[in-house]
């Protein structure tokens, strides 16, 4: 053992799940015996009867932060089939293994099941003897899972304050970042014991603990993604294409440019996934008839950039863009530099701040800017309030509603139908639990050390009346954060970047423009500088709008390459 700012230490975790579902008792007890025997003593396996009842234990796993490898389902069951089944779980554990058993008249949905919930393997019932036809797979998908994030940082322990911002910040950026970790209160008695071990204190939190038993005394973001091993330095310092920001325009540039054989490197300041990756449930992207979250989305846009060689960078927030020469410099905050043939910037928006009075203070203790998905099963039995009236905040609304014992969404116009998708519209309207409070405004919040109340107005008479409520989620408008480039490249008076034939103002190319021919349509006012996405000026602010402008960027920067 070793000694840090705090120390080195080991504690008991528990084994990874390998769950194994079948309506079926008898079929049932053979599956668990078999892994058992062979797993049990490395893995924890855990029987169930049915899908949903698999789920409710897959989210009992999830609550105590404990990791789950291997989805072991039968296909033919009465309330959910093994697909059904695998694609749901998909949402809880999606770098779980999944394997379908199926009777052999069954190979066709098992087939087809490969592309629905991205099946590692089929098995055919009854794979007698397990030595030859169970084991063999099985070996091969744990090894599989043993190499994902999800495994190597399987026993990060968080331990905080239920109401700090700081404590919040660590568990969102691990959430954001899909990083499993298990959150303890600092009274818990195994809280206290990691305190100890740590010889830290209450004051010190969040205390975050590795699976080699480092402790690290409130981490930087920098720090906490190098101990969950994203990659936080750049292999090189000259790349093709450098793309800024990691939402679905970003990662949508990054699979094409690298997948079309560009020296690519993504660049995201938090959490690859961007404002997707807060969604609780997409339902409007194209090949996703049943909806997809946006941590799954994220997930696999992740590996598929990975798998055709783009680098990404977790944690660095690009400061700085210049020219020199031929190439574009960019700058990180820390002041190094990495330089690139040309840049696509997709750096999206972010929420608008809630002005009014005792808020800011609350800010993470309480108040949350977004879906803030860490926080949901803390709220059950708990009134919630959302404001915003777009299909971000009904969204959430919807989810909340799982674990809150009543929802309110505040939105200051009559009604939803100007802002938020009539499909979601009627989600809400199906569920008792949401509220819809029309005309009504935040004006102000307070609360010893967390948020305790509201004051609520009316924006019609301005009548205002006190709620108490420990949860507000903050879901209006959004702006882009692009001060950064002030000066360097031309921006609309909200900071959104003016790309292509928008530049030509009465037929004149924009000032400082060197090139004999217009802007392409997604280039900005320095050639070679490309915006996809949320960011650019008039862009349309969907997923798939996104995806298409990051593919879109790539196939312009081949035409800017072929040119030079
Ligand atoms: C909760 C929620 C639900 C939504 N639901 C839907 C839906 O159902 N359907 C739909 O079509 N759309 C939905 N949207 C909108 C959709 O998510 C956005 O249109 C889309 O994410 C935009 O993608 P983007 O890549 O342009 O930007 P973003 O998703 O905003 O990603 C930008 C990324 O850039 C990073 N970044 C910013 N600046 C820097 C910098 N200087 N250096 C490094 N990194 C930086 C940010 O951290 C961020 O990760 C939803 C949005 C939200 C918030």
């Amino acid at each position: 053992m070793r000694r840090t700012r705090g120390r080195w230490f080991h504690g008991a975790m528990a084994n990874p799940v390998i769950l194994t579902v079948d309506d079926d008792p008898v079929v049932s007890r053979a599956v668990a015996r078999d892994v058992r025997r062979r797993y049990g003593d490395r893995y924890r396996v855990l029987r169930a009867s049915s899908g949903p009842e698999a789920l409710d234990a897959l989210r009992e796993v999830k609550l105590r932060g404990e990791q789950v490898a291997l989805l072991l389902a039968d296909h033919r069951m009465p309330e959910m089939t093994g697909v059904e089944f695998l694609e749901a779980a998909m949402d809880i554990f999606p770098a779980a293994r999944r394997v379908l058993l199926t009777a052999y008249a069954d190979t066709d949905a098992a087939i087809e099941a490969i592309n629905v919930v991205d099946l590692d393997h089929y098995l055919l019932k009854p794979w007698h003897p397990p030595e030859e036809k169970l084991y063999p797979v099985v070996d091969g998908l744990l090894e599989a899972w043993a190499a994902t994030p999800d495994a190597a940082s399987a026993e990060i322990r968080v331990v905080g304050h239920r109401w700090s911002a700081p404590s919040f910040k660590v568990r969102d950026f691990l959430a954001r970042n899909l990083v499993p970790y298990r959150w303890l209160l600092s009274d818990d008695p195994e809280g206290v014991r990691l305190l100890d071990a740590a010889g830290a204190t209450e004051a010190d939190v969040p205390l975050v603990v590795t699976p080699e038993g480092k402790a690290l005394i409130a981490p930087s973001e920098a720090e906490l993604a190098a101990l969950a091993g994203l990659t936080v330095v750049p292999a090189s310092d000259f790349y093709d294409l450098v793309v800024i920001g990691g939402g679905p325009a970003g990662l949508g540039s990054a699979v094409y440019g690298a997948s079309e054989g560009l020296r690519t490197v993504l660049v995201e300041r938090r959490a690859t996934g961007g404002q997707a990756g807060q969604s609780s449930r997409i339902e409007n992207y194209l090949g996703f008839p049943d909806g997809v979250s946006g941590a799954q989305l994220t997930d696999r846009a992740r590996r598929q950039a990975v798998k055709f060689g783009a680098e990404l960078l977790s944690a660095r927030e690009v400061v700085g863009l210049s020219e020199a020469g031929g190439a574009r410099l960019l700058r990180f905050g820390d002041g190094s530099e990495i330089a690139a043939h040309t840049v696509v910037l997709a750096t999206g928006v972010s929420y608008r701040v809630l002005d009014a009075p005792g808020l800011a203070d609350l800010t993470g203790r309480g108040v949350f800017y977004g879906a803030a998905a860490t926080e949901a099963p803390s709220c059950v039995e708990q009134d919630v309030y959302i404001v915003g009236g777009a299909n971000s905040a009904g969204q959430a609304a919807v989810h909340f509603s799982r674990y809150a014992s009543r929802v309110h969404l505040l939105i200051r116009g009559a009604d939803l139908t100007a802002s938020m998708s009539r499909y979601l519209i009627d989600q809400l309207e199906r569920i008792d639990r949401i509220t819809v409070h029309p005309h009504t405004a935040v004006v102000g919040g307070a609360g010893e050390g967390h948020l305790e109340r509201l004051t609520l107005c009316d924006t019609r008479t301005g009548e205002a009346r006190s709620v108490d409520t420990s949860w507000l989620f903050i879901f209006i408008g959004a702006e882009p954060r692009t001060d950064w480039l002030d000066g360097v490249l031309v921006r609309d008076e909200r900071g959104f970047i003016v790309t292509g034939p928008d530049l030509l103002a009465g037929g004149r190319r924009p000032a400082g423009w060197s090139l004999s021919r217009d802007p392409y349509h997604l280039e900005t006012s320095v050639p070679g500088v490309f915006a996809a996405g949320d960011v650019r000026a008039e862009s349309v602010k969907r997923v798939a709008s996104a995806v298409g402008e990051g593919a879109m960027a790539v196939s312009l920067v081949h035409r800017y390459l072929e040119a030079q």
